[in-house]
């Protein structure tokens, strides 16, 4: 902090951070230029919110100048831009805490965001995270910002920037309570001094905020509270309007619920689902932590994201929720503990999935998109919301060996046409359906026709196995199949290997595979395949185990059971090879290649490196031959 030559003015300057973040801005968002009106809207908008909030339990605030509301000024000839707000203002701790430093999580966002993808800006980045007050230096070279805060016996600051480093703040004085800010526009950027330009874009992005919003006088956007009308009243257009606004989106949105409830508790809600789910959603679900709609009380804003009113797995749902039955002035820690969130927060979970159900019915493309894209979401609440458990049971989909890529079948379809001795639903888990379908241990299933639900989205594993049973009908793994291989095996008539045969064949294959195996049996699961692995009857299904190690690296690998399909001509050959030469080397070569590969069925097999080399071994032996 330097003090500039005895004046009151003093200069400070920005943290690190900050300067890396105002040379992104200046230097990478300057395809979207027009956003930072958006920006400056939304803050003076919050500001208005915030004092309009203060008031009711603050009686000595002081005055604004006029009603509440958002003025905008442009000079087309001198390029000059002004935008004031009668709001909470800012004191000089306020102005060095919010102006000077990167503390809010937006930005940081935007800024790891950048770092991760290191992808080209686009709009779709940028409506993602608010960039904030800083994003008009896109604009300008220099910024003027003079505030004074609602607070009794506050005074006026000036600040002011140039963007690049440094700021200055000097005291003022200023009449009322509020907030300008002032500019140049830079030559490039002159079309923002035309009003007809600035009201193109207070319509297509700041439509509904809640207070007026003028420029020049005349007053541009629809203050309207789009949740307290009629569902009659209630236009297309409009919806898609005030979703894009409050969701930061730049698509329509897929369906919106409109509720309207009385009785116990007053509320109406509108609640939108998105067409995609934000990526950060899907690989760091702790991001639904601090989501949620919009709480209004009577029409005033309490809460921008208000995590208490959604169960976590329908969090991703964006909109408005108002009620008359809470207080105005309800602190954070009230709304969380009061009966009046929990009433609305299980009634309106209800009509949520009312509203899923419905779309599953009657608007099944509409649903598939939904559950493409947020069925990882849902799927979390079986695990965590037990009273909805049996709906959100039946709102499962899967692919399975009978659906077509990205067609889905529901449990209860999947029951209906099992056949009568089919008591067990199964399901096989893994990365893809290509793998799945690939995988030897689908041969018995699949021969007989008998459907396989298909799991390949991650947290399957975490949810399907603890729904245990529906309709009286076990889950299981096909690894796990309470099925009599050896019973269906025998009345099919296939001939095995006799035991004299046999013993030698499993007895090598322990042999060579020694420790990396628990056991080596006769399969009569397979029926393409030479071999196959299999989890010992109390160990965990293959899936799931690999879901586990991923989480934590040194986790043991549980041995697995080695399958020998002995009716298999490799093996078969393999077991004459044995009695013509017990000694030939091809055979510790093959054993461990067949092992190797099983293992490869699975996505276990850590190096490709000696199965290559193998591979050209036997390639080597199998051309000696002619
Ligand atoms: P964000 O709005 O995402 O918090 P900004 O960079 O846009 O980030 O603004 C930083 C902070 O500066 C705001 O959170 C707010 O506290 C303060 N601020 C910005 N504009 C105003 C304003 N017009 N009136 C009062 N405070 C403001």
């Amino acid at each position: 902090m330097t003090s500039n030559n005895g004046s009151s003015v003093q200069e400070f300057e920005y943290k690190a951070e900050m300067k890396q973040l105002l040379d992104l801005i200046v230097h990478s968002l300057y395809t979207h230029p027009e956003i930072f009106l958006r920006e400056l809207i939304s803050n003076a908008s919050d500001a208005l919110s915030k004092v309009r909030f203060s008031a009711l339990t603050d009686q000595d605030l002081l005055e604004g100048e006029g009603d509440p509301g958002i003025r905008i000024t442009v000079d087309s000839k001198e390029l000059t831009f002004v935008i004031e707000d009668n709001g909470i203002g800012m004191s000089e701790e306020e102005l060095i805490a919010n102006l000077g430093t990167v503390a809010k999580s937006g930005t940081l966002g935007f800024m790891q965001a950048l770092k991760d993808q290191q992808q080209e800006l686009d709009g779709n980045l940028i409506g993602q995270f608010g960039v904030g007050f800083y994003s008009v230096f896109m604009v300008t070279d220099e910024v003027t910002v003079e505030t004074r805060s609602a607070k009794p016996g506050s005074e006026g600051y000036r600040w002011r920037s140039s963007g690049e480093g440094t700021y200055t703040i000097e005291k003022i004085e200023k009449a009322g309570r509020g907030t300008t800010i002032s500019f140049r526009l830079k030559e490039e950027s002159k079309e923002f001094a035309e009003e007809y330009r600035i009201e193109h874009i207070i319509k297509k992005y700041s439509n509904f905020v809640d207070f007026p919003i003028t420029l020049g006088g005349r007053q541009i956007n629809s203050v309207t509270a789009l949740w307290q009308r009629s569902k009659s009243e209630l236009k297309d257009e409009d919806l898609n309007e005030f979703y894009k606004f409050v969701a930061n989106d730049f698509q329509d949105p897929l369906d919106y619920l409109h509720v309207s409830v009385e009785g116990m508790v007053s509320f109406k809600a509108l609640l939108f689902l998105p067409k995609d789910a934000p990526p950060e959603l899907l690989y760091r679900q702790s991001e639904l932590e601090n989501r949620g709609p919009q709480l209004y009380v009577k029409k005033v804003m309490i809460q921008h994201e208000c995590r208490d009113l959604l169960p976590e797995y329908l969090r991703f749902l964006v909109g408005v929720v108002d009620t008359e039955d809470l207080s105005l002035n309800v602190s954070r820690e009230i709304v969380q503990s009061s009966p009046v969130m929990a009433k609305i927060r299980q009634i309106l979970t209800g009509k949520i999935l009312g509203w899923f159900e419905d779309l599953a019915r009657e608007q099944p493309e509409k649903f598939r998109t939904f559950y493409k894209a947020f069925g990882p979401i849902v799927k979390i609440g079986l695990n965590t919301d037990f009273t909805n458990r049996d709906k959100l049971i039946e709102l499962l989909r899967f692919e399975s060996t009978k659906t077509a890529p990205e067609e889905y079948v529901t449990l209860g379809e999947y029951v209906a046409r099992m056949s009568p001795d089919q008591n067990e639903i199964y399901f096989h888990s893994g990365s893809s359906r290509s793998q799945l379908l690939a995988h030897p241990n689908l041969e018995y299933f699949q021969d007989r026709g008998i459907e396989v639900l298909l799991l390949s989205d991650p947290v399957d594993v975490f949810v399907i196995p603890s729904i245990h049973e529906y309709e009286k009908k076990p889950l299981k793994s096909i690894e796990k199949a309470d099925i009599d291989f050896t019973k269906a095996a025998e009345k099919e008539g296939i001939e095995p290997l006799p035991e004299n045969l046999l013993q030698p064949v499993l007895g090598l294959f322990r042999d060579v595979l020694g420790e990396r195996i628990e056991d080596v049996v006769e399969s009569h699961r397979l029926v393409n395949s030479p071999v196959t692995l299999v989890s010992g009857k109390d160990a965990l299904d293959s899936q799931m185990e690999r879901m586990m190690k991923m989480m934590q690296a040194d986790m043991p690998a549980a041995k697995k059971i080695l399958e020998v399909n002995t009716s298999h001509p490799i093996i078969r050959n393999l077991s004459g090879m044995y009695m013509a030469n017990a000694a030939n080397p091809l055979i510790g070569t093959v054993i461990l290649q067949l092992y190797d590969a099983a293992l490869l069925h699975e996505g276990g097999l850590d190096s490709t490196t000696e199965f290559l080399s193998r591979m050209n071994e036997l390639i080597e032996a199998a051309t000696l031959q002619r």
